[in-house]
């Protein structure tokens, strides 16, 4: 009789999330031969199986969203296999296709620009003027704001073709790469905006519901933080280099 279980060892490194989660998907090798994506299947189980381990990753940012979670002999019932067996690599870069095409990027990054624009109208620029005065701020700040706008369409595309159900496609990969790009300009700009008051350490100031009052503009607290966390944007959710070779692939033809 053809065995019922899986048991699965090894880790899985960078797992947004998993400290909350219940369930977990993983891609385990099931098979050494033919090509390295064949022999991939996908299982979706229970994170309260024996033998799951949970060790968080602190980022940098001072966050922590991110884990490794470790795998020694865990039994998961086949029936929690999605789709054929050596074929989770098909249903994976399905379900990245809504990864990258479900994320919208344009309204954070159009509320870190209207922000800006109030730090630039208090924040000096040299000469007695405010840096909202200033020519070079004025011109990157610009060039943000197109960006935005000219990603906002492609995102609104692919919006309307999944609330029509549709998929997202390889379009999910533009705005995936221009989105992250975006948010780190926009991120960026701030920090160079804010300067000195960027570095403020106030940790206290962290805890939500706390009532101190910040000891530099409210907007440094969290500058520093937020700048660093997203520098993983444009890793997180595949590579921008990735990215690329799907938009020359898939969009492009090449
Ligand atoms: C904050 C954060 C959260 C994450 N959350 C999750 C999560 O919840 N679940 C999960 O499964 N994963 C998660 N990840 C993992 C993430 O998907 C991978 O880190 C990412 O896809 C890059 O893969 P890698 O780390 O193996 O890098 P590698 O693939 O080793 O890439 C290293 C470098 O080589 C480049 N490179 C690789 N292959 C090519 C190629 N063919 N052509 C050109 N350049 C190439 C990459 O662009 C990159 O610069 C997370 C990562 C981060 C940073």
């Amino acid at each position: 009789m053809a065995p019922r279980d899986y048991i699965v060892n090894g880790a899985k490194i960078w797992t947004t999330g998993a400290h909350n989660a219940d369930k977990i998907f993983c891609l385990v090798r099931t098979s050494n031969e033919g090509k390295r994506q064949e022999g991939i299947s996908f299982l979706l189980f229970d994170m309260n199986l024996p033998g799951i381990t949970v060790e968080p990753i602190l980022m940098f940012s001072g966050d922590h969203e991110l884990n490794q979670v470790f795998f020694d002999d865990v039994r998961v019932p086949k029936v929690n296999r999605i789709g054929d067996e050596n074929q989770g690599w098909t249903v994976a870069k399905y379900l990245l296709e809504f990864e990258r095409g479900g994320i919208a990027y344009t309204p954070p990054v159009k509320a870190g620009l209207r922000r800006l624009v109030d730090i630039s109208r208090s924040a000096a620029g040299g000469n007695g003027k405010t840096l909202a005065d200033d020519a070079d701020f004025r011109r990157q700040l610009a060039a943000l704001e197109i960006g935005v706008m000219a990603n906002e369409f492609t995102e609104k595309r692919v919006m309307s073709a999944l609330s029509q159900g549709q998929n997202p496609g390889s379009a999910s990969s533009m705005f995936k790469l221009r989105g992250s790009e975006l948010l780190q300009g926009m991120l960026e700009l701030t920090m160079n905006a804010i300067g000195g008051h960027a570095a403020v350490y106030q940790p206290e100031a962290f805890i939500p519901g706390n009532n101190v009052d910040p000891i530099a503009p409210a907007h440094g607290v969290v500058a520093t933080s937020k700048y660093f966390n997203q520098r993983a944007a444009t890793i997180y959710a595949g590579s921008s280099e990735i990215q690329r070779t799907i938009i020359a692939k898939h969009v492009l033809g090449l």
